[in-house]
Order: C-alpha cells, then sequence, then structure tokens
C-alpha cells in the first residue's frame, strides 16, 4: 500500500455551527421533505455551470464528454436515492471545505433565522446555501463520490457522513469526473425510493433545469416469454431547455415562480417580473424578478447582489453587478447576452459601453415594472415599499438619469394622514398643495414620532399646510440630491429661515414685523447669553404650541444626516444652529420682562436646550441643564 498522507481514510469533526444544522436536519424539519432534491439537482446543475464556464478557457476539462447531465436513480431494496452530475467535480480540499468543516457565512445566520416553525424553517435552508445539508432530512448516512475534472483518476473522493459531529474522507479511484450522491434512506422517508415520486417531485421543483435530469424508465410487468428483458431506457424527466429562451406566452406562472427560486435561492414567490427579449443593436434576453421579502444580506457591503450573466446560454458568473445600478441591488434574475464573448470578464464588462446601455435599458425596465406596479397593484407596491423603499431611495443619489422616475416612486408619511405607513407619493402630495404654495415642505428627524411632533410644524399645521415626515436613515442625503420635483423645490422645514411667501397674508407680515420691533431687545439679550453656541437668535413664526426651535443653515448639513456622519465616525466641523424664539409664547414674553440677568440666562439656557431635545438633538452638557431645570422646580415649591 503506497498510503500518500491524503489517501489515508480521515475522519474529521464538524465545526459547531454545521454540527447544529445537521441536528437540526435530522430530527426536526419533517413537513417539505421532497425539498432535498430540489437542492441537491439544483447543486449539480451549479456543478455543469461552472464546468462549461471553465470548459470556454480549457476544453480538456470535458475529458471528450460535453453532454452534461444529471441521472436520478434509486434502489428500493437498498433503500437508497443516488444524484449524479459529470459536472466540475470537486477535489479533496473542496469537499473537506464545502461540505466539511468550515461553515459558510450563511450556517449562523440561518440558524439564527430560524423560527421553530418547521415549515417555515425548512423554506429557508435555499437562502442560506446550506442546500446540501438538507439530504440530513431524508438520509441518515450520506456518501458523495467526487472527482474534479480534469483531475486524475486516482484523485476521487470518498466522503461520508451518518449525521452526527464526524465525517470521513477517503481517496478513491473514479473514472468518471463529477458527482455521485448516495442517500442512504431514513425508515421514514423510503417512499422516496419509487420511480413514481421522484419523477413528480422532479417535475415539480426542477423542470426549469436547463440541463436535462434523466431516470431510466421502469419497466412494466413481467417481460414476455422466452424474450431477454429489455436495456432499460433512458428518459428525460424535465423540459430541459433554459426557461428565458421560451416565449413569454409558452411559460407558465407556476415555471417562473420555479425558476425565481432557483435563481434567487429565494422559498417565496417572487413578488413580480418582467422577461424581455432584445433585438437590434445590441441582442439579448433578460429576466428580472423582483423578491417579495429583503434577503438577510441587503445592507451588507459583502452581501449578493447583481445578476446571473450567460452567454448564448452558457453560464458565465453568478453577482454580475455591472448591469443593474445599486439601488436596484435587490432584483434577482439573469441576462443572457448574445452578443458578449464567453471568456467576458469582470474587468471587461466594467469597460465595455455596450453594457452601460445593457444596464440603462435593465434599469428603466426595473423603473418601469415598478411603475406599473404602483399604478395597477397599490397594495404589492406597498409590500415591495416596505421590503426595499429604503434602498431605492439611495437612487436620486446615484442615478441622475432617472431621477425623476425614482421620485414618483418615492412613498412618504405625511401630516396629511400623519401615520407612520408611507403610504403618499410627491405626486398625491403635488395634487393637494395650497394656493399659493410654491415648495415642497418636509421634515426629517431620526424616528416618525420626532418628525410628526416637531415644533417646525406648528405653523404648517396652523396654516393645513401638508408636510412630508421623513425619518429613514437615507432620507436627508437622499433630498439632497433629489432637490426638486415636477419644477418645485423641496424645502426642509428645519432649515433656513421661514419663507412662506404668498402663504402668509399682508396682516400677518405688518403683525410680525411690529413684534420684531417690540422684541429687539430680548433678542439681543438672548444673543449674548448664548453667544458660544449658536450662529444667529431671531424672532419666528413657525410655531404656534412651542416657545422656541433650532434651525439649520440653509447649506449646512442637516441634523439627521450630522448624526449619520458621526455615528460613521467621521470628525464633523463645529456648525452653530440658529435659534428663534415664538414672539407669541406666553414664556418668551415673560422671559422678555425677566429683570434678573441670571435668571435670565438661565430660561433662554433652558429654552435652546429644549429646543435641541425635541428635535431629537443631544445637549452638550446635559448635567448643567438639569441643574438650571431644578433650579427652576425649587422656585415653584416656594
Ligand atoms: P450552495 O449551493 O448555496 O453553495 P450547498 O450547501 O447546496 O450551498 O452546497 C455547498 C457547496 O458544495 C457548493 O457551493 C459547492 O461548492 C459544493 N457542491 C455541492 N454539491 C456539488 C456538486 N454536485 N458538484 C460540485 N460541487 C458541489
Ligand atoms: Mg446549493
Amino acid at each position: 500500500m503506497t498510503a500518500t498522507a491524503t489517501a489515508e481514510k480521515e475522519t474529521l469533526g464538524f465545526q459547531t455551527e454545521a454540527k447544529q444544522l445537521l441536528q437540526l436536519m435530522i430530527h426536526s424539519l419533517y413537513s417539505n421533505k421532497e425539498i432535498f432534491l430540489r437542492e441537491l439537482v439544483s447543486n449539480a446543475s451549479d456543478a455543469a455551470d461552472k464546468l462549461r464556464f471553465e470548459a470556454v478557457k480549457n476544453g480538456d476539462l470535458y475529458e471528450g464528454d460535453s453532454e452534461l447531465a444529471i441521472r436520478v436513480s434509486f434502489d428500493k431494496d437498498a433503500k437508497t436515492v443516488t444524484i449524479s452530475d459529470n459536472g466540475i467535480g470537486m477535489s479533496r480540499e473542496d469537499v473537506i471545505s464545502h461540505l466539511g468543516t468550515i461553515a459558510k457565512s450563511g450556517t449562523a445566520q440561518f440558524l439564527s433565522s430560524l423560527s421553530g416553525d418547521d415549515k417555515k424553517d425548512s423554506q429557508l435552508i435555499g437562502q442560506f446555501g446550506v442546500g446540501f445539508y438538507s439530504s440530513f432530512i431524508v438520509a441518515d448516512r450520506v456518501e458523495v463520490l467526487t472527482r474534479k475534472a480534469g483531475a486524475p483518476t486516482s484523485e476521487g473522493v470518498h466522503w461520508e457522513c451518518e449525521g452526527d459531529a464526524e465525517f470521513t474522507v477517503e481517496a478513491i479511484e473514479k473514472a468518471d469526473r463529477g458527482t455521485t450522491i448516495i442517500l442512504h434512506l431514513k425508515d421514514d422517508a423510503e417512499d422516496f425510493a419509487d420511480g413514481f415520486r421522484l419523477r413528480s417531485v422532479i417535475k415539480k421543483y426542477s423542470d426549469h433545469i436547463s440541463l436535462p435530469v434523466i431516470m431510466q424508465k421502469e419497466a412494466h410487468g413481467e417481460p414476455e416469454e422466452g424474450k431477454e428483458p429489455e436495456a432499460p431506457e433512458d428518459e428525460t424527466i424535465n423540459t430541459a431547455t433554459a426557461l428565458w429562451t421560451r416565449s413569454r406566452s409558452e411559460v407558465k406562472d407556476e415555471e417562473y415562480q420555479e425558476f425565481y427560486k432557483h435563481v434567487s435561492n429565494d422559498y417565496q414567490d417572487a413578488l413580480t417580473w418582467s422577461h424581455n427579449r432584445v433585438e437590434g443593436k445590441l441582442d439579448y434576453t433578460s429576466l428580472l424578478y423582483l423578491p417579495k421579502k429583503a434577503p438577510f444580506d441587503l445592507y451588507n457591503r459583502e452581501g449578493t447582489r447583481g445578476v446571473k450573466l450567460y452567454v448564448q446560454r452558457t453560464f458565465i458568473m453568478d453577482e454580475a453587478e455591472q448591469f443593474l445600478p445599486m439601488y436596484l441591488r435587490f432584483v434577482k434574475g439573469i441576462v443572457d447576452s448574445n452578443d458578449l464573448s464567453l471568456n467576458v470578464s469582470r474587468e471587461i464588462l466594467q469597460k465595455d459601453p455596450n453594457i452601460d446601455a445593457m444596464r440603462a435599458a435593465l434599469t428603466k425596465r426595473v423603473l418601469d415594472m415598478l411603475d406599473k406596479m404602483a399604478k395597477k397593484k397599490p397594495e404589492e407596491y406597498a409590500e415591495f415599499w416596505k421590503e426595499f423603499g429604503e434602498v431605492l431611495k439611495e437612487g436620486p443619489g446615484e442615478d441622475f438619469a432617472n431621477k425623476e422616475k425614482i421620485a414618483k416612486l418615492l412613498r412618504f408619511a405625511t401630516t396629511h394622514t400623519d401615520t407612520e405607513t408611507p403610504d403618499q407619493s410627491l405626486e398625491n402630495y403635488v395634487s393637494r398643495m395650497q394656493e399659493g404654495q410654491e415648495k415642497i415642505y418636509y421634515v426629517a428627524a431620526e424616528n416618525f414620532n420626532t418628525a410628526k411632533n416637531s415644533p417646525h410644524l406648528e405653523v404648517f399645521r396652523k396654516k393645513g399646510i401638508e408636510v412630508l415626515l421623513l425619518s429613514d436613515r437615507v432620507d436627508d442625503w437622499m433630498m439632497s440630491h433629489l432637490r426638486e420635483f415636477d419644477g418645485k423645490q423641496l424645502q426642509d422645514v428645519a432649515r433656513g429661515s421661514l419663507d412662506l411667501g404668498d402663504l402668509d397674508t399682508e396682516e400677518e407680515k405688518q403683525a410680525q414685523e411690529k413684534i420684531n420691533e417690540e422684541l429687539k431687545g430680548l433678542v439681543e439679550r438672548s444673543k449674548a447669553v448664548l453667544e458660544e453656541q449658536v450662529a444667529e437668535v431671531r424672532l419666528t413664526h413657525r410655531l404656534t404650541d412651542s416657545p422656541a426651535c433650532v434651525v439649520v443653515g440653509e447649506d449646512d448639513m442637516g441634523a439627521q444626516m450630522r448624526r449619520l456622519m458621526e455615528q460613521a465616525g467621521q470628525a464633523m466641523p463645529d456648525v452653530k444652529p440658529t435659534f428663534e424664539l415664538n414672539p407669541e409664547h406666553p414664556l418668551v414674553k415673560k422671559l422678555d420682562l425677566e429683570a434678573d440677568e441670571d435668571r435670565f440666562a438661565d430660561l433662554v439656557h433652558i429654552l435652546f436646550d429644549q429646543a435641541t431635545l425635541s428635535e431629537g438633538g443631544h445637549l452638550d452638557d446635559p448635567a448643567a441643564y438639569v441643574q438650571r431645570l431644578n433650579r427652576l422646580l425649587l422656585e415653584l415649591s416656594h
């Protein structure tokens, strides 16, 4: 025996999370057992895609056999189901890292997403890239025989596991490249060793797989007397043509949905899709889906994004990011180009001007799909918005060309309804604008309640002018790029001095000027007190119930954005706000009469700090605020 280190049978332990996962598969996922087949066929199909892709550069990898297929067979007596492919195969290292010790990033997330509801949990499997382990839903022993395409036949690998904490790997001789998976069925899953059952499961989940899934025809009845039993014939179970090459009218909705699950690893149906063939200068087919639910990694920098790229039906790459902008990263699907070369790489994609044209066209497709949904199926659109609205809000900043289109798709909470549900479009807002109103007003705060109760809204509420209530993290940033809609400027109500233009009557304006004159002294005294903290003190007419508020300068960064940057560790320049007093408020009137300068200073400080707090801001010196307030409270109790 020439036992090299790697030829020996080696027993290895699973990493903790993989172990937990196995236990779960074995003991708790009973409903929906049949999905194991979907997962294994899907892996076999991926393996074929990978081989086709590699073989573009190195045809030898086919080893003389380029007819890629998946075979499924069973043995009733031995109680086994076997799934074989002649795809890329795995080396020993591949086997150990993909099926063994190293849990993939998805594993931990999968475990933490478990609901305890066995039906739901089993559906999560594909989404988190832990499909292989679903073998253990039906098997108590799983064998994998595999050899990497192009490797010598002596480099076959035999992996075996009985669903406990360990697995073994051993070198074997394997003539055919690719992977064979043998499932030794558990007692309660023996019914899968049945041709009819397997065929129906394959039809149900794997019809769209573009390579043939083959089974042997079963002999019916006894062979005729005197005749040799015929050699069993092969039979292709699935449709086995790439779904997107078929015409729209030919493809059933269920087929589109199954295909969606395959490309997205999602377990739920897609919300909607758009399937298009483009001919002319560019020649390509696209099939783009909108998911129902946001994936767990939507906001991860390394999260999956982009579409699957095919060139003339040959799979080229996953996550081709060049075909859609970042703010549409939730879109799943495929693009199949007839113009690109099979050798295309990410670098080439980045430089190819045709890709820019495709990206523009695909972006438009998605935006049109959304627009159509928003108009025709507002409930579905609301569902979409809830999941992906915040991502779409990155659009105006990223995609200048489509700003107006994206703006129409945005939804907001507003003072019109005063509810947290963002269900109002800018078009709705504009249709309700008042006589003489030129701007679209909004307030941005850390959360809905702060926005809704912002003192800046008081005058707007009094005059019945609608204000958008923004509380998503991206809002300030988005607005800074959007700037206008339908020719109307978007105005932050907490920014700059309030100018309601024609919305104020002549009498109101005169009354305001009069009061400004009367309280000049108060403004000067307050300014002296707050010299260090504020850029300016002035009187305002935007308040009705609150005594004071703070506003930022027209060109300064909004408070929400500032906090965002600070949280991200950015050092922000000190920008002083403007402090505004409400001359109609009894507290302010009293303040004007306060002769004791110390007490006056205390009161001004308190008003300023309160104004900061009601914006959701932080005090520089909270202890000082508390002390001043307590001094006042003490006076009260005298
Ligand atoms: P995923 O398919 O999402 O990556 P799986 O748990 O289904 O997760 O599979 C894990 C990995 O094992 C695959 O990514 C692949 O590298 C490898 N693998 C599984 N089945 C096969 C196969 N039939 N041929 C080659 N590699 C395979
Ligand atoms: Mg898989």
